[in-house]
């Protein structure tokens, strides 16, 4: 079959909850993906940040293949040395003490919200623990991420959601306190929102939220899943102001193209909420996946990827900002690392078609945000090629 054919094949027998670009991706190498036809495209996606180390990076390979050989999962009833070996990377890594891996980001939050309620209920022992999530938020798909997802267009189809979940404006602490009642039990939020806009948490807000949980007993939770593993210049978002949350999730570049997430907490907290027999996955943390966790962290440890963030990042702001500068539709730089979004006057789904066409993968963030998360390992020639083609494809 050509590449026209499986398309029309796919359109047939996926459910249609994604509008496709029309290219089928056969291979990557580097920064580079190919289609099936062997056209080159330069990827500033990266999976929506998960390639953080792009494709086929030095080591990578050999160590999932090598555990392949061994053994791709157990379960979690019995011990296995890549989980372990994850978790404690994983703990280094977070600063946080405690780590639970999931499937998935979604999976992650599902797991920190348990722990939080779990938490309000062993105080309190009623069940009206409330969560103060922000607007324009995302945290994934499933029914509890879904439930403190702060756009209603995803959840309003599928309500009613878990309750007692408010909505307050990220960097609008009068927002957030006219929310907090004396049942609040966590206040959940990403450190630079992803889906959402790329809007970074602003370092004042960030330390009133922490003092405000401190002084009221309120578990800070934030959601890492997107701004983590350096993509913001620090392994953690939270570590650029060092606001430290209670509990936080991890997941996209957390395994670069294994599916694995986690939700971490400190020992404070793991003391008093999710115990033996409160949760569990029959795939979390599977040996297979923790060997992508730990060589991951290993690699990022070894070839220093965050120094490297610190020293692209600015020149992709300074080339977005240049170009921003030149196109009027373009009215608004956003984000930090290699997390920024050019905001335009118009909705960006053509840019991007054309950008496509062209041989560069973009993707937006909202309906019209241009987001940019390349992998990691991006050098600055990449950069400069990337604005070269994004130039021509802006009206
Ligand atoms: C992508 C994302 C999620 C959901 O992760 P999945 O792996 O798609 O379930 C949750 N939170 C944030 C901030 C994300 O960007």
């Amino acid at each position: 079959m050509d590449m026209k054919e499986y398309i029309g094949q796919a359109e047939k027998d996926l459910l249609h909850t994604y509008n496709r670009y029309q290219i089928v991706l056969d291979k990557g190498d580097g920064v580079s993906l190919y289609d099936m036809e062997g056209k080159k495209y330069l990827d500033f996606v990266a999976g929506i940040a998960v390639f953080a180390l792009g494709y086929h990076y030095p080591g990578y390979d050999e160590a999932l293949k090598g555990q392949i050989d061994k053994l791709i999962h157990t379960s979690n009833y019995y011990y296995n040395v890549p989980a372990i070996e994850a978790a404690r990377r994983v703990k280094q890594a977070s600063g946080m003490d405690r780590v639970f891996f999931t499937n998935s980001g979604t999976e992650a939050l599902e797991g920190a919200i348990k722990a939080a309620r779990k938490y309000a209920w062993l105080k309190t022992g009623s069940h009206d623990g409330e969560i103060i999530a922000m607007n324009h938020s995302f945290h994934g798909r499933t029914m509890g991420a879904l439930a403190v997802t702060g756009n209603p267009k995803y959840r309003e189809p599928f309500e009613p959601l878990i309750g007692n979940v408010k909505f307050a404006d990220l960097n609008d602490l009068d927002s957030v306190m006219s929310c907090v009642t004396d049942k609040t039990c966590a206040i959940l939020l990403e450190p630079v929102q992803g889906e959402g806009g790329l809007l970074p948490a602003e370092e004042e807000f960030l330390r009133k939220l922490r003092a405000l949980c401190d002084e009221r007993d309120i578990l800070l939770i934030f959601d890492e899943v997107q701004c983590g593993m350096g993509r913001t210049g620090y392994m953690y978002a939270w570590q650029r102001f060092g606001v430290k949350p209670d509990i936080m999730t991890s997941a996209k570049a957390l395994g670069c193209g294994v599916p694995v997430g986690a939700f971490m907490m400190t020992e404070r907290i793991a003391q008093n909420s999710l115990t033996s027999g409160d949760h569990g996955t029959t795939y979390g943390g599977n040996p297979l996946a923790a060997a992508a966790v730990a060589k991951v962290l290993e690699i990022y440890e070894r070839d220093d990827i965050v120094g490297h963030v610190r020293q692209v990042a600015p020149y992709l702001e300074q080339r977005l900002k240049e170009l921003m500068a030149e196109h009027d539709c373009i009215v608004e730089h956003r984000g930090v690392g290699l997390m920024q979004g050019l905001v335009f006057d118009r909705p960006v789904g053509e840019i991007i078609t054309r950008a496509v066409e062209k041989g560069l993968l973009l993707i937006n963030a909202g309906a019209d945000i241009i987001r940019f998360v390349p992998p990691l390992i991006i050098t600055k020639q990449n950069i400069d090629d990337m604005i070269a083609i994004l130039d021509v494809c802006i009206p």
